[in-house]
Formats: C-alpha cells, sequence, structure tokens
C-alpha cells in the first residue's frame, strides 16, 4: 500500500486496520508512523464481542482481562444474542451484530444457549452461515499441567461448517413421519478440503484423514470424500487417508497420538470434537475458531454449561487459548505467545486450578493467577 493511500485513509472516518491484510505486522516504525505519527491508530483493534449467555459472559470476561494485562490494546463492541436478543430485538441474531463483524472482521464469541427440541433457530448456526463461515478450527492438544488419560495429543479438527444436516432443512411428510436433508455440495466439500490442506502445509502437517460414512451415505459422504482425495492429490507432501466415522471414534480413543489433522462434515466435527476435548481434560480447555474469506469468529469448543452458570466457577482456559488463536489471526504473535506462556506456566504450577481440573478455584482465582504468570 502507497503511503499516499495510507495518508488518506488514515484522514478517513474508516478504522484503517480494517483495510489492512490480516496478519500485518505493524510493529515496526513505518512512514506512515514517522509521517503521520499514526501508529496508535493504526496498531488499535475493533473486535466485535459477543459475551454470550451461560458461562459465556464469564470465560469471555476472564479471557480479555488476560488480553488486557498483557497489553493487548483493543477497542470491544459488544452485542447480545440468543435469548437476550429476541426479547430486545426481535431477532436471536441481531442484524447490527453481524454488521460489526463485517466490519471489524474479527470477533471474540462466548457460547449461546439454544433451546432444545423446538424454539428458535441456533444463533451459532445462522452466525457460521450467514457470515460463511466456512471453516471450523478447532486443535486438540495436550496441557502440560493438565491430567488427562493421554500424553503428546496434538491433533486439528477441521470441521466444515456450513452445511451437511445443519442446514436446518427439516419438514413433517405426514404425522408421525419427518425429514431432516443432509446437503453436501461438491463446492464446500473442496473448499474445506482446500482450507485443510493449506493448513496443513501452513502448519508443518504431514497427514490428513477425512472421517465419513460412505459405506452407508454413499451420495453425500461419498462427495465429501471424492472431494477430498482430488484435492489432497494437489498436495503431495501431505499423506493422505480415511477412516469410517464409528472406527475413528474408537482410534482416537485408544491411541489419538496416530493422528495429525482430521477433516470432518458439519455433524461428524461436532461429535468428534467434543471427543477430542475429551482427550486433553475436557472442554474447558479447547479452543476453536471460525474462519470465512475474510471474516473469523473465534469461539471456544464448549457451550454455556448452564448447570455452572453464575457460580463464578467455570474454566476460562478455553476462551483463553481462543483469544490466543484471535491475537495470531490479528498478527499479534508477540501478546499471543505471552498469554499462552502465562497460561501453561499456571496451569503446570497446579496451585490455582478450577474443580473441572481437579482444584477449588474460581474463574476469577484462576484469572488472576494467571495474570500474575505474566512476564
Ligand atoms: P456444554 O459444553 O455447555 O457443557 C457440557 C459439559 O461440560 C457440562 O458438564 C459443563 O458443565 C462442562 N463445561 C463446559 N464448558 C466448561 C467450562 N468452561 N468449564 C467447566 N466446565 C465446562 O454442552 P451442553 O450442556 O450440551 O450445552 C449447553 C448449552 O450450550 C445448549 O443450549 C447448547 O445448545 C449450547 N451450546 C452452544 C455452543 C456455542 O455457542 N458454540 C456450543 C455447544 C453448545
Amino acid at each position: 500500500m502507497s503511503i499516499w493511500r495510507m495518508m488518506a485513509l488514515a484522514a478517513s472516518a474508516e478504522p484503517i486496520r480494517a483495510s489492512l491484510p490480516l496478519n500485518v505486522d505493524c510493529s515496526l516504525p513505518c512512514p506512515c508512523c514517522i509521517i503521520l505519527g499514526a501508529c496508535v491508530d493504526l496498531m488499535k483493534h475493533k473486535i466485535t464481542l459477543i459475551p454470550g449467555d451461560g458461562i459465556g459472559p464469564e470465560v469471555t470476561g476472564a479471557a480479555i482481562s488476560v488480553l488486557r494485562a498483557a497489553g493487548f490494546q483493543a477497542e470491544w463492541d459488544s452485542f447480545v444474542v440468543g435469548a437476550e436478543a429476541l426479547t430486545k430485538y426481535g431477532d436471536p441474531l441481531p442484524r447490527d451484530l453481524i454488521d460489526s463483524i463485517r466490519r471489524n472482521k474479527v470477533a471474540l464469541k462466548g457460547p449461546v444457549i439454544t433451546p432444545v427440541g423446538t424454539g428458535f433457530v441456533s444463533s451459532n448456526v445462522r452466525l457460521r452461515k450467514e457470515l460463511d463461515l466456512f471453516a471450523n478450527l478447532r486443535p486438540v492438544k495436550s496441557l502440560a499441567g493438565v491430567k488427562s488419560r493421554y500424553e503428546n495429543v496434538d491433533l486439528i479438527v477441521v470441521r466444515e461448517n456450513t452445511e451437511d444436516l445443519y442446514s436446518g432443512l427439516e419438514h413433517e411428510v405426514v404425522p408421525g413421519v419427518v425429514e431432516s436433508l443432509k446437503i453436501i455440495t461438491d463446492r464446500a466439500s473442496r473448499r474445506i478440503a482446500r482450507f485443510a490442506c493449506e493448513h496443513a502445509r501452513q502448519e508443518g502437517r504431514k497427514k490428513i484423514t477425512a472421517i465419513h460414512k460412505a459405506n452407508i451415505m454413499k451420495m453425500s459422504d461419498g462427495l465429501f470424500l471424492r472431494c477430498f482425495r482430488e484435492v489432497a492429490s494437489e498436495y503431495p507432501e501431505i499423506e493422505a487417508n480415511d477412516l469410517i466415522v464409528d472406527n475413528a471414534c474408537m482410534q482416537l480413543v485408544i491411541d489419538p497420538t496416530q493422528f495429525d489433522v482430521l477433516l470432518l462434515e458439519n455433524l461428524y466435527g461436532d461429535i468428534v470434537s467434543d471427543l477430542g476435548a475429551g482427550l486433553i481434560g475436557g472442554l474447558g480447555v479447547a479452543p476453536g475458531a471460525n474462519i470465512g474469506e475474510e471474516l473469523a469468529v473465534f469461539e471456544a469448543v464448549h457451550g454455556a454449561a448452564p448447570s455452572i452458570a453464575g457460580r463464578g466457577i467455570a474454566n476460562p482456559t478455553a476462551m483463553i487459548q481462543t483469544a490466543v488463536l484471535m491475537l495470531k489471526h490479528l498478527g499479534e504473535r508477540d501478546i499471543a505467545l505471552k498469554v499462552q506462556s502465562a497460561l501453561e506456566r499456571q496451569l503446570v504450577s497446579g496451585k490455582v486450578l478450577t474443580r473441572d481440573l481437579g482444584g477449588q478455584a474460581t474463574t476469577s482465582e484462576f484469572t488472576n493467577a494467571v495474570i500474575s504468570s505474566l512476564t
């Protein structure tokens, strides 16, 4: 970008950051900083915040406290969604929120409760589809200091986020008979396969396993698998194989270290993500991100955990690690590393742990201990 374009943008009301490609490192003195003295403005991040409901506000609040203490500066545009938004604005997913994410390009999101078996359509699913956040990226990595049945788990779940049985196309054929449509398209299958391959290449991963049920759903899962094989053939350095989903679950429980990157349709990806969280200590520690061509919404794997909501005992580790993914996406690698290291030091010390990890600490005690571990 030329200095003149920079100056024109600096003078405009539009936030400059939104015009810069993501992952731009603006930490060095550049012509715009010297001439305009505009570095502070250029560095400022505008992020859409969805605290969510249930434990959402507790864990997002904790993550933001840690980010602030680590020196991350941002302006947060906060929005309610779900039942509260339905009451206030007549829509569980208000238009202003969608517009804010489109403007800011990045959001940090807490979980949102979806009524079971009745009521409004999941705001989470709507958000991912509306913004075309087609890739759900969920790293599953053992954390030192977090006890679990396995050690050295380090795999990545890549889940297609926009179609499959989550298309929400259901109807009653005749009383007592309902139909849910499973939509699998060539376009979405190729796009997610390419994303998985590109991500694997970028992260130096060696193998991608596509997980399916193409022995039974020969057309839908067959298409997904065929698209994966074709796309993967363009990445000869990455080993590509596949497993039937039931066998994959058994293999994951027997030895999760045999896996590297897993590629799944929406429903299998949702289920296997929680299974993955169980391999590394539970939902309290599993981070995630929803990625589109231009936009990204960062949210942990866990839900709103209504049974522990409001009690101040939720584990914020998953949300802190989710925020670390966001920092990396924003190009804030130093702060990301600082936060992740503090979190790991605090977990390894084993002194202040939340109940799901075998301790007695509250969310705020845990958060303060992470902040104290920042160096
Ligand atoms: P859940 O993830 O909320 O809870 C499952 C179990 O994990 C519970 O025992 C809970 O106490 C525990 N848990 C989850 N997060 C924890 C944390 N941070 N610290 C300690 N323990 C934690 O799943 P659920 O009970 O199936 O769903 C509850 C609600 O959340 C539902 O309304 C569901 O629709 C919604 N949900 C939302 C999202 C999202 O917003 N992305 C994802 C999943 C579920």
